[in-house]
C-alpha cells in the first residue's frame, strides 16, 4: 500500500537552492519513494523570534507516494539531511537542509520524535503557500482546508523565487 505525503524543505545556509534541488532528486531516488508534484520555490525573512542576522530562507514543499511507514521516512530524510550537511558546506548549520513531514495520508500522529500534521503547519506561510500550489484544496486530517488558513495570503516578507521547475537542474 502507498501513501501520499507531503514534505517541507528549507535551507539558508550555503546555496540553498541547489541544496533543496539535490534534495528533490534524491527524493525522488528513495527506493520507496515516488514524486508526485513539487511546489514553486519560496524566499522568506526568517521567522521574529530567531536569531538576528540570518540570511534568507528558501522553502519549497514537495508530495511524495511511499510505502515507507511515517517513522522510515523520516529516518530517510534525516539521513539525507545529514548527507547534505557533510558534503555541502564546510561548516555545520542546522538549517543546510530541514526536512520535515508535513502530512502523511490522513493520519494523526504523536510520538516523542515525530508529531503529524507537522505542528507548525498551520502557522507558516511558507509551508502553507507552497501545499496551496500542490493541492489547493488540500485539508488537514481534522477537516480544517489549508486555504482557509490566515498564512495562505503572501504578504511582504514572502516571495516566489522559481516556478515548480526550479528543481531540474543542479550541479
Ligand atoms: P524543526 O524542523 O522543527 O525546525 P529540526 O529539523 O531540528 O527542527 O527537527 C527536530 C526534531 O523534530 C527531529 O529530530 C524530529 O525527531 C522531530 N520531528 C517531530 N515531528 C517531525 C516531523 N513531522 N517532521 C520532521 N521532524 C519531526
Ligand atoms: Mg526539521
Amino acid at each position: 500500500m502507498s501513501y501520499l505525503a507531503y514534505l517541507g524543505l528549507g535551507a539558508n545556509l550555503g546555496q540553498p537552492q541547489q541544496q533543496l534541488s539535490w534534495a528533490v532528486h534524491q527524493l525522488s531516488a528513495l527506493p520507496q519513494c515516488q514524486l508526485a508534484a513539487v511546489s514553486r520555490l519560496y524566499r522568506s525573512k526568517p521567522a521574529l523570534g530567531s536569531p538576528e542576522n540570518q540570511p534568507d530562507y528558501t522553502n519549497a514543499v514537495v508530495a511524495v507516494t511511499t510505502t515507507l511507514p511515517p517513522h522510515q521516512l523520516l529516518q530517510q530524510l534525516q539521513a539525507l539531511e545529514n548527507q547534505a550537511g557533510r558534503v555541502r558546506v564546510e561548516r555545520w548549520g542546522a538549517r543546510v537542509l530541514d526536512l520535515d513531514i508535513l502530512l502523511y495520508a490522513q493520519d494523526i500522529i504523536k510520538t516523542a520524535d515525530l508529531i503529524i500534521p507537522h505542528l507548525e503547519l498551520c502557522h507558516r506561510s511558507f509551508v502553507v503557500l507552497p501545499l496551496l500550489d500542490i493541492c489547493p484544496t488540500l485539508a488537514l486530517p481534522n477537516g480544517t482546508k489549508i486555504a482557509s488558513l490566515a498564512t495562505a495570503t503572501v504578504s511582504d516578507d514572502i516571495h516566489v523565487t522559481a516556478d515548480n521547475t526550479w528543481w531540474h537542474s543542479f550541479d
